[in-house]
């Protein structure tokens, strides 16, 4: 089945032929985490593909993935380039170092999983939110509906983890 929604003035699509991501979203629809594992040498990869980075494999089953990470960078939008993304800002668009999977098949990397920084509930994290997070903060998943068959993974702050002093930021003030 074809996905086809709005999300804030964006027209989101995938057609039959975009199997891979036909069934992350099928996923995630359930607020459900799964990558692909590839078959031959066991490792996960995002974002989905047809055929495994590192060996090629063309064959992968789809497992459950905790979602919970790391900061590894972010950008903090202050000028939105749509229009429907104004009343957002100041917004954040992360990039996050899952723990699953770190540090591998090298030591510089991960699984890195971009979204917007959220609230618990999905919905745009206020300014006061967004103020707290820098590199090094502790997120975990959750997901926003978009539309019937839709649902985007973001992240919000991990409460229950231990955080740092003082995650790194860009200095603004
Ligand atoms: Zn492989």
């Amino acid at each position: 089945m074809p996905i086809q929604a709005q999300y804030l003035g964006m027209s989101l699509g995938l057609d039959d032929l975009e199997r891979e991501n036909l069934a992350y979203f099928k996923y995630c629809n359930e607020h459900d985490f799964h990558l692909q594992a590839c078959t031959d040498c066991t490792l996960l990869r995002y974002p989905p593909t047809t055929a495994c980075p590192w060996c090629m494999g063309r064959e992968a089953k789809w497992v459950p993935v905790e979602g919970k990470g790391t900061v590894h960078s972010y950008t903090e939008v202050h000028h939105a380039i749509q229009p429907a993304f104004k009343g957002h800002t100041p917004y954040m668009v992360l990039l996050v170092d899952l723990d699953r999977q770190l540090g591998m098949p090298s030591e510089h990397e991960a699984l890195r999983v971009v979204g917007n920084l959220t609230t618990p509930d999905g919905k745009f994290a206020p300014p006061e939110m967004v103020r707290r997070v820098g590199i090094e903060t502790r997120v975990r998943m959750v997901f926003t509906d978009v539309a019937p068959g839709l649902a985007l993974p973001q992240w919000t702050i991990d409460e229950d983890a231990k955080q740092p002093d003082k995650p790194w930021r860009y200095p603004q003030e």
